[in-house]
């Protein structure tokens, strides 16, 4: 497994509309989309910058990994996730190396995107997630 691209950068923020007002007005970006993803229970806004997007993240629920995630830490960098090809047959590989994956298989994100979680203590600390397009 080889990512070819860091694909998005996940900020979970207290108030997804003043976040959005911000990096529209201070960086002169686009939200080009508002998504609701009721199984990870958070409200998402992406922004294009380059081929890398920004995601928004706002919590729906404290009970929620974004809600847990701002009582602990405060609002900051959550996720980076890979852009990888084969993200089934790579989670697989990197559970049997050994390393710690949260999602033994692939899972839908927002956007359409295949997704998998690997553990932050198996990723120095920083929650990392592989993504796949399955329209390409
Ligand atoms: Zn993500």
């Amino acid at each position: 497994m080889k990512p070819t691209h860091i694909e998005h950068i996940g900020i979970a923020v207290n108030n997804l509309k003043e976040a959005i007002s911000f990096y529209e007005k201070s960086f002169g970006l686009e939200c080009y989309a508002i998504e609701e993803v009721a199984d990870q229970k958070v409200r998402t806004a992406f922004f294009m910058v380059g081929q890398t997007k920004i995601e928004l993240l706002e919590s729906t629920d404290p009970e929620g990994p974004i809600g847990k995630f701002l009582d602990k830490k405060g609002q900051g960098i959550h996720h980076i996730a890979f852009a990888v090809k084969g993200l089934a047959e790579a989670l697989t590989t990197l559970d049997a190396s050994g390393v710690t994956v949260i999602d033994k298989t692939p899972r839908k994100g927002a956007e359409g995107l295949n997704i998998g979680f690997l553990h932050p203590k198996a990723t120095f600390g920083v929650l990392t997630e592989l993504c796949e397009d399955p329209s390409k």
